[in-house]
């Protein structure tokens, strides 16, 4: 069954609701969530768009599951496995199954689309023993908020 949704312009489409990143929480800060595809025609895999405010950032994890990215707007830097990486409208970021990562955005607002699998499992956050090791690289200890 197709489907049309109008961009509304502004990072915003007809019929999709603006949400929360997640439930409340302390690990993140100035993030919202748009579900852009959910599984569509069987295809299993969801198209979520993120927005991070002007120094905000998402939640630091990891999960067996991966991430590809496409920024959309603003820039922003993000940890991906053992690296941090700048980010720029249309760069192109994977993520792969159990690499930490975290987005923050600089001073203005960082927009992205994600792609995950419909079936995945659910993100860890770092305990104490895994932020050690984070934070042997000075400038991994630096980025990371927790
Ligand atoms: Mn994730």
């Amino acid at each position: 069954m197709s489907r049309h949704r109008r961009s509304l312009g502004d990072y915003r489409w007809d019929g999709v609701e603006l949400r929360d990143y997640k439930p409340a929480g302390t690990h993140f800060r100035g993030i919202t969530r748009q579900v852009l595809f959910d599984g569509p025609g069987g295809l299993g895999a969801q198209l979520r768009y993120f927005e991070i405010a002007p120094g905000g950032h998402s939640t630091l994890e990891r999960h067996r599951h991966p991430h590809a990215v496409m920024v959309l707007r603003g820039r922003g830097r993000a940890l991906a496995g053992d690296r941090i990486v700048d980010l720029a409208p249309f760069d192109l970021l994977e993520i792969g199954p159990d690499e930490w990562h975290q987005f923050r955005a600089d001073d203005e607002p960082l927009g992205f689309l994600c792609l995950v699998d419909c079936e995945r499992d659910r993100p860890v956050r770092p305990g104490p023993a895994d932020l050690e090791r984070l934070r042997r690289d000075p400038r991994i200890a630096a980025f990371i908020r927790v």
